[in-house]
């Protein structure tokens, strides 16, 4: 399981609105024969990759899933039938999809089947590793993350109203590292009139555009503005 929340932080930034998701393919002797992960929505699943490395090695085999599979047809076909179809004896799962159309059903569809199907391994990590996607579908609501740049005396410049550089290079590409994994970014309009900023992803492979919000109830930022 390790290994296949490993395989699923690869696609970290580059799924959304899909989850983050590693598969592992492990043979009766314990060797892995095949994994996958999940690259971009509407692209294959980490279970399918998985069960395609492992080709006639899945037959009897082990399938880790940090997701449950899912049963329902989005915009790629069910993972469990591929499961069936594989001969998989065994599914370990990291934690249950919170999709009402999935939650449990992928897990009885398997057992139905004759799959031993095991729930739980690694489950906070597997859950922590999609704490946005999670959020989303249980409460109907965004993740939020708030990033303040401070100085040590806890000030946001070292003058009211004049844009001062606080942030050490260290701080900002990992603010760049950051702005990667979500799909929007936001400001105020007192930001944007002091700071300028372009509010772009810099240094990093994403190729999602980021949807860039500006909070301005007064309508002070003028169309010069960088962004
Ligand atoms: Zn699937």
């Amino acid at each position: 399981m390790d290994r296949a929340l490993r395989m699923a932080a690869l696609g970290r930034g580059l799924t959304s609105p899909n989850p983050l998701v590693g598969a592992v393919v492990i043979s009766p002797s314990g060797a892995v024969v095949g994994s996958g992960y999940h690259r971009r929505a509407g692209e294959p699943h980490a279970e399918v990759y998985a069960l395609r490395a492992a080709g006639p090695a899945a037959r009897g085999a082990t399938l880790f899933s940090t997701l449950e599979p899912c049963c329902h047809t989005g915009r790629t076909g069910p993972c469990v039938d591929r499961i069936v179809e594989a001969g998989i004896a065994r599914v370990v799962i990291g934690v249950e999809d919170p999709n009402p159309q999935v939650h449990g059903k992928g897990i009885q569809f398997l057992r139905e089947h004759g799959i031993a199907v095991t729930v739980g391994v690694r489950e906070a990590e597997a859950a922590r590793l999609n704490l946005p996607f999670f959020i989303r579908v249980r409460y109907g609501r965004p993740f939020v993350m708030m990033k303040v740049a401070l100085t040590r005396d806890e000030c946001v410049a070292e003058t009211l109203g004049v844009r001062s550089n606080i942030t050490a290079e260290q701080a900002t590409s990992d603010v760049h590292a950051l702005r990667a994994e979500f799909d929007a970014v936001g400001v105020g309009s007192g930001t944007m009139l002091i700071d300028d900023p372009e509010l772009t992803v810099r240094a990093s492979p994403q190729t999602r555009p980021l949807t860039r919000v500006i909070f301005d109830s007064r309508l002070r930022v003028p169309c010069s503005a960088a962004m």
